[in-house]
């Protein structure tokens, strides 16, 4: 591209979505929130691409050298005039949200049994698991998906879903089955608290069944865990799920993602820390990503845990970075650069659903068990029956939201969560929010340093 020639037939603006900081060692970085751009500027040449950028017509501007051009129009920090960003956002949300790539997402639920009592959890628990009714209807809802189905992704959950391991192994020798038949892009994941996992049923999901991403939560060292996610019992689960994870980890295939979720509130914010240590000292820090989370008080049943919750801009401005910048000096993975988000969760999808085993569907994991929030069910045939709710979730638009389409951070975001807008939450924003900016810095001092273990930007 000539800049010359295109000034005399196209316009160009700066991007709604560019942001300029400056790095610990004094470089100017820039980002850009939706083609995920991220660039160092030459400290000398910053002044004159700032201003630049501030301009809301940089059509006639002949300051900056052709190659500064086109690597600000490459990165998305200078587009054509006539872009409107929140179009783009919108189509990119439609897509995701109405099936343009032709998937379907399922969460599923084995079992509402658990054998652990959580202080913070918010389930539903009864003793309740899926038969072998639903087990076939569900079946022939994705053989039913017909010749447009392309990718078929499969959470497995609970309750604990290695409590009803058997309907995993049904469910899922199935699904691949007719996924081999048609064609389908099949992918798994599973939710559980770590306690049944031994190395001979990881093996067998891993290899046999194809999860290949596991989420275990440990909520610090044993004397912090096990007062928090104790056995029904009342037992300690630390030990075990330690035992299982050093099991597992040390030979984990390259191709399967352990990430070790790390639940924080006032109680154990500090103390939570210490498990890096002890994972580090168990050798696991290339082997394992880890995730800071916060507890976050947004059910009716888990509203009793509010008092002990850290509000989202200290969690995340000051206690995710502390714990994130720790695992990476210990030489943990992260996934800390932000990308584009079309929606901002399965809820408001149209091919998503959570799948309770008691045959009722829900769009979100927090309503589960909940009848009255209940979308619809499975026919005998394999074909959903959806009722009214599930037209609120996909009439739910985060572009009616001012606020959202005002605030910069809306590519990363999409809105916020849609089960906490309907509940009328106020602590709704992102972490992104709260520390963009010390995430790009953290991400570029990686860089810096040669890492090649945390995502590198395209
Ligand atoms: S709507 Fe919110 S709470 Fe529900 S699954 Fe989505 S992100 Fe989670
Ligand atoms: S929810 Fe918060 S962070 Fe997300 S777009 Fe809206 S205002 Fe921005």
């Amino acid at each position: 591209m000539d800049k010359n020639i295109n000034a005399q037939t196209k316009r160009y603006k700066p991007s709604k979505y560019n942001f300029f900081f400056q790095a610990e060692d004094g470089s100017h970085l820039a980002y850009n929130a939706i083609s995920g751009g991220f660039a160092k500027i030459d400290n000398e040449k910053f002044p004159v691409i700032y201003k630049t950028l501030q301009a809301e017509d940089i059509m006639s501007d002949t300051v900056l050298s052709q190659e500064v051009w086109n690597k600000l129009v490459e990165g998305g920090f200078i587009i054509e005039s006539e872009i409107d960003e929140i179009d783009l956002l919108k189509v990119k949300n439609r897509m995701e949200r109405f099936n343009a790539n032709q998937s379907l997402s399922l969460t599923i639920l084995p079992t509402f049994a658990c054998n652990f009592q959580c202080i913070y959890c918010y389930e539903v628990k009864r003793n309740e698991s899926m038969d072998w009714d639903l087990q076939t209807r569900l079946v022939k809802l994705v053989e039913g998906g017909g010749d447009i189905l392309r990718f078929l992704h499969i959470t497995w959950m609970g309750g604990e879903p290695l409590l009803g391991l058997r309907t995993i192994e049904f469910l899922s020798s199935k699904f691949l089955d007719i996924c081999a038949k048609k064609g389908i892009k099949y992918s798994a994941g599973m939710i559980t608290n770590g306690y049944l996992l031994t190395s001979e049923i990881f093996e067998m999901l891993s290899s046999k069944l194809l999860v290949k991403n596991f989420q275990i939560t440990i909520d610090g060292p044993r004397e912090v865990h096990d007062v928090r996610r104790p056995l029904k019992n009342g037992k300690g689960s630390f030990s075990k799920i330690l035992s299982n994870l050093r099991n597992i980890a040390h030979s984990l295939p390259a191709d399967v993602e352990m990430i070790i979720r790390v639940n924080l509130d006032k109680t154990n914010v500090l103390t939570g820390m210490e498990l890096i240590d002890i994972l580090f000292e168990e050798g696991l820090s290339s082997k394992i990503s880890l995730m800071p989370a916060r507890v976050d008080a947004a059910t009716p049943i888990c509203r009793d845990v509010s008092e002990s919750c850290i509000s989202s801009s200290t969690f995340y401005k000051n206690y995710q970075l502390k714990f994130i910048n720790k695992s990476i000096n210990k030489g943990f993975r992260f996934k800390i650069y932000p990308r584009l988000v079309g929606s901002s969760c399965m809820a408001d999808r149209i091919n998503a659903y959570v799948i309770a085993p008691d045959g009722y569907l829900y769009k979100c994991w927090n309503e589960v068990g909940i009848e009255t929030e209940s979308i619809g069910f499975i026919d005998d045939r394999g074909k959903i029956k959806h009722n009214n709710k599930m037209v609120k979730w996909l009439a739910y638009d985060p572009f009616e939201i001012i606020k959202c389409i005002r605030c910069k951070i809306f590519p990363l975001c999409g809105g916020g969560c849609p089960y906490k807008r309907k509940q009328r939450i106020a602590e709704i924003c992102v972490s992104w929010k709260y520390n963009l900016k010390e995430m790009l810095n953290l991400f570029y001092r990686c860089q810096q340093k040669g890492g090649d273990k945390n995502e590198v930007p395209k």
